[in-house]
């Protein structure tokens, strides 16, 4: 079964949803516009529409028209990102500071294309929950509609998403059970000492000495302390003290991020940062202020859902065009908070050979118009698949 026919002649229509949300991003939980389009378009369809989730979050439902009470969530992400585009393009954004460098305009149109075509055809026995999120990129929109009761409200057996991925050229696919993607955590340092005149040293307790070793005695941490075949990094990435060329500070902050896999080796990095901070600072007889925030768990695959996903893209794609094998990456998905309470996998789909050719958060990235309809198929055929009448 390869990309349904009805969503092939779909691709035109696509592409204008696409880039006419392109050409209009909005950032994080201001979604205004464009969940307003999505709701248009479910409601113009005959789909149920519920707003204000996750504040400008989005829920279509719609029923098979074969009775059944099986239930199946798909969601995609609808925000931009903070940024300038570099594109030259018809349809570049007109939002300054605002761009679709993540490829979310293409997300919300592959759902929105499988919402249209399986509410012509509702060939299927149950219900679908269509899920359009807001603030993916750092501001957990999925985790607010998790906490605002989305699963309760709208029940769903199993939930799935997708990423497009630059990586992986158009056409192919991969999916993976077990960790694809990372915990993002974020820490912030402050060193507290006595300055004074840098040409008497000795008169003051530097924190600038008293950070930098603290920067370097973290990464034993991921070296020595986390098992070979686990994974972890800690990046400081920040590094602020001082303000004159003779004058030693009385303050310096450190600053970073914390990516791991599995909740033990997170437990262990962030005790053992504070530990460390703390005996360094105490050791150099200066105060320390030490916070850590934990953001996106990692996001984890469910075995079954993830060769049922697998299923679905060597039908739609072919079995020589899914990838089975791909390596985890420390980026983060906030999707992650949906794989916690309901059983789902997030999916790749390859993208190169468009327009860019970069990853994406890249100024000149721009979603690939080809796999629109590859997309909405893989979602649509699932849809048919899961919740088939025949059950
Ligand atoms: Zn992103
Ligand atoms: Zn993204």
């Amino acid at each position: 079964m390869p990309i349904i026919n009805s969503i092939a002649a779909m691709k035109e229509e696509m592409t204008e949803w696409r880039r006419d949300i392109h050409a209009h991003p909005e950032i994080a939980f201001e979604e205004v516009r464009t969940s307003d389009l999505v709701a248009a378009k479910l409601e113009e369809w005959g789909i149920e529409v519920h707003r204000g989730i996750a504040k400008t979050g989005v829920v279509g439902v719609l029923k098979g028209r074969n009775g059944g009470e099986g239930s199946i969530g798909l969601r995609a992400d609808m925000d931009a990102l903070p940024m300038e585009e570099e594109n030259d393009v018809p349809y570049k954004s007109q939002n300054p500071g605002k761009f679709h460098g993540c490829g979310h305009d293409g997300h919300t149109t592959m759902l929105l294309g499988a919402a249209k075509y399986l509410a012509e055809t509702r060939n299927f026995a149950g219900t679908v929950n269509f899920i359009f999120q807001p603030a993916e990129e750092g501001h957990g929109g999925g985790r607010v509609m998790v906490e605002e009761g989305l699963f309760e409200r709208f029940p769903c057996d199993e939930v799935y998403g997708m990423h497009n991925w630059p990586n992986l050229p158009a056409g192919e696919a991969a999916v993976v059970p077990g960790p694809i993607m990372a915990a993002a955590d974020q820490f912030e340092i402050k060193v507290t000492a006595k300055g004074g005149h840098a040409a008497m040293p000795h008169l003051c307790n530097d924190p600038v000495i008293i950070a930098a070793q603290m920067v370097t005695a973290f990464q034993p941490l991921v070296s020595r302390n986390t098992d070979p075949l686990d994974a972890a990094v800690i990046s400081v990435t920040q590094v602020h003290a001082g303000s004159a060329h003779n004058v030693i500070a009385e303050e310096a902050m450190l600053a970073g991020t914390v990516r791991t896999f599995k909740p033990e080796t997170q437990d262990m990095i962030e005790a053992g940062m504070k530990r460390i901070a703390k005996g360094i600072c105490d050791a150099f007889g200066a105060g320390v202020e030490f916070d850590y925030q934990r953001g996106y768990p990692a996001t984890v695959n469910h075995e079954q859902q993830a060769s049922f996903a697998a299923e679905i893209l060597a039908d739609v794609l072919g079995a020589d065009k899914l990838h089975r094998d791909v390596a985890p990456v420390m980026g983060a998905e906030d999707f992650s908070f949906m794989l916690l309470k309901r059983p789902g996998a997030y999916l790749w789909l390859g993208q190169a050979g468009g327009p860019s050719a970069c990853m994406v958060h890249n100024p000149r990235y721009d979603f690939n118009d080809e796999v629109l309809p590859v997309g909405a198929s893989v979602f649509a055929t699932m849809v048919e698949t899961r919740l088939s009448a025949k059950e």
